[in-house]
């Protein structure tokens, strides 16, 4: 039976296989205790209640989840009274948050699909694709408007038991990534899913499903339709996921990554195996590292490695039309920053740091002109080195001005003198410290 065909027998006969607890391995145990109050409430007040998506889906394959969603037949307003943490967000897409401490229990009231809720004013679809997304309606019709089958199991708070309507238990057994429905009409109706499909196949570490794969490359153009906006919120999950490194592989390989960063694409297709390919994926390969030992990954940073080629190839065009260093640089971030804002909407606060990064660069490689004292205290000093000692590692001409200024900061940063250096003879430098203190190792 083709994908389509055996998609409608599922619309035809949306018969839910339910799983009771003796047979899944979903304990209360592992459920945040602030979602179980949620539910619980819920449920108290007459109203059903389940825990639905990703925790449902990461809980099954024994992963402790990243968040707890919750879904109910309560609508928004009669969600948010019975939580005096709660309130209303979203427009697209109403729901409500309930705020513990950090921890926030989204809640969303069922939902219809959208061909439910065509032409009914609240759903609208605009060239196939959702824009509003507010028809409530009944567990059997919210299945079906979300995106893989994996993510649509429901795990019911009433009698602990675990509800599929689409196959998603299967297809976690499997290690299958599938999308609910006609695979072209989903991705139509919402792009995102074609960034989503990469991201939870890299994540779970699961293949795709061919009919869901096919028409991926092909329709990568649609991620254009996306408001700048979304997209970069969904470009943040996948660099700042923990699984950069592979997904921007995957991205690549179905022509993804091109709609993402167009001038980043164009310089890696110029210059594959070379050192721009290598700062950006020691990027990912650092961020995904730091985020495995729970250390923070800035935006900013991964923006920098990803347009530091780009960037530097209009720079030094720009030197080679005689501009200064700093102006060539200058005069390259607006450019490099103004073109990619216009596929994802960086906000400024991490395109300016971006480009205070690049500006670092040359002060940091200038043995001339260095200022320690100056330089250190910059507050995006750290962020800068940072960068240097990736490129140093990447292979680019930097080692030594990496190695100097890290000696720099151990210099400054003690208050003991330093153990003398040893034989090593260092170049002329600027000594910041009392005289007589061993201050300049560096
Ligand atoms: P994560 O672990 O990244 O939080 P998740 O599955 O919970 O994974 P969310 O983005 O938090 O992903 O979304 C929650 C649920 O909402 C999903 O599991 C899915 O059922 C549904 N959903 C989210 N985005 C979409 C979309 N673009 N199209 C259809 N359904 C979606
Ligand atoms: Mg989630």
């Amino acid at each position: 039976m083709s994908e389509e065909a055996r998609h409608e027998v599922a619309i035809l006969r949306p018969q839910a296989r339910i799983v009771p607890r003796s047979e899944h391995n979903i304990s209360r145990a592992q459920i945040s205790e602030n979602a179980l109050k949620v539910l619980y409430r819920l449920r108290n007040a007459g109203f059903q209640s389940f825990l639905v998506g990703g925790s449902v889906r990461d809980l099954l394959l024994g992963r402790e989840p990243k968040d707890f969603d919750v879904v109910t037949n309560a609508l928004p307003e009669q969600v948010r009274e019975l939580f005096r943490n709660s309130r209303l967000i979203g427009r697209r897409f109403r729901l409500v948050h309930v705020r513990y401490g950090d921890e926030i229990i989204e809640v969303s009231t069922f939902r219809a699909a959208h061909h439910v809720a065509d032409g009914e004013g609240e759903g609208h679809v605009v060239d196939g694709r959702i824009v509003r997304d507010n028809v409530y309606g009944r567990l059997d019709d919210d299945v079906w408007r979300r995106d893989l089958t994996v993510n649509a199991l429901y795990y019911n708070i009433e009698d602990f038991s675990v509800i599929d309507y689409v196959g998603g238990l299967q297809d976690i057994k499997a290690g299958q990534i599938r999308l609910i429905g006609e695979p072209r009409t989903r991705y139509i109706e919402d792009p995102v899913r074609l960034l989503r499909v990469v991201r939870f196949a890299v994540k779970l570490g699961f293949r795709i499903e061919p009919g869901t794969e096919g028409p991926i490359e092909e329709l990568s153009d649609l991620l254009e339709k996306i408001p700048p906006a979304r997209l970069f919120e969904e470009v943040l999950k996948l660099f700042l996921g923990g699984y950069a490194l592979q997904t921007f592989e995957m991205l690549r390989h179905y022509g993804l990554f091109a709609h993402l960063f167009p001038q980043t694409e164009a310089t890696l297709a110029e210059e594959e195996g070379g050192f721009p390919h290598t700062v950006l994926i020691r990027a990912l390969q650092d961020a995904d590292n730091r985020l495995a030992e729970n250390k923070p990954v800035a935006p900013s940073f991964i923006l920098a490695a990803l347009l530091w080629t780009p960037m530097q190839n209009l720079a030094r065009e720009n030197l080679a039309r005689g501009l200064e260093e700093h102006e060539a640089i200058d005069l390259a971030s607006d450019v490099v920053i103004s073109r990619q804002i216009a596929s994802t909407a960086v906000p400024r606060r991490f395109t300016c740091i971006a480009r205070e990064i690049w500006q670092m660069q040359p002060r940091l490689t200038r043995a001339a002109k260095r200022q320690p004292g100056r330089l250190l205290s910059n507050p995006r000093f750290r962020s800068a080195y940072d960068f240097l000692l990736l490129r140093a590692a990447a292979g680019e001409d930097v080692a030594e001005a990496a190695e100097w200024w890290t000696r720099a900061q151990n210099t400054t940063e003690q208050t003991e003198p330093l153990q003398p250096a040893g034989p090593r003879k260092r170049r002329r430098t600027r000594r910041r410290r009392k005289p007589g203190g061993q201050s300049s190792k560096s």
